[in-house]
């Protein structure tokens, strides 16, 4: 049986993470707009892994006799000024989110959850690995320039 304590904070990451997806749902529709189809169909698919995240702590609250309780999800952002800062606000989310994360683990850890702990690693590595990947398409539409934005876009839209 998970603490009281810890039903609560995964419930508010549950919340955080449905907010990722709505935020990338809004991204992707920019982008399509703005005619980045290759981007749209990448944040697209980013939109539904945090579906998947949320629902997959969700499953695991369950699992530990916990209370799942989904809450409002606050307006996201909308509107940036190009492909790139796009994706700086992705890699700057993506920071956000591990820091989280972090903080779960530790409060698992304070509680003295090792089973709590165990799942949280997934999400820690998760994390080392999202970060990275933002990362990488912010460097590569530096290296490409305003100019070659479309062959990075078309590399997204690769994404499966
Ligand atoms: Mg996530």
């Amino acid at each position: 049986m998970i603490s009281k304590k810890l039903e609560k904070a995964i419930n508010d990451q549950i919340t955080a993470e449905l907010w990722s997806s709505q935020l990338y749902l809004q991204m992707s529709l920019f982008l399509k707009h703005e005619g980045w189809e290759g981007s749209a169909h990448w944040m697209g698919m980013q939109a539904g892994e945090e579906r998947e995240h949320a629902l997959s702590m969700a499953n695991y609250l369950i699992k530990r006799g916990g209370e799942v309780k989904l809450a409002k999800i606050d307006e996201v952002p909308c509107g940036w000024d190009n492909l790139l800062e796009v994706f700086k606000a992705v890699y700057k989310h993506e920071c956000h989110v591990s820091e989280l994360i972090d903080e779960l683990v530790d409060l698992a850890s304070a509680e003295k959850d090792k089973a709590t702990q165990d799942f949280l690693w997934g999400f820690v590595r998760e994390q080392v690995e999202e970060e990275a990947t933002a990362s990488g398409i912010v460097d590569s539409l530096k290296r490409a320039g305003e100019n070659n934005y479309i062959v990075v876009d078309r590399e997204l839209g690769s994404r499966k």
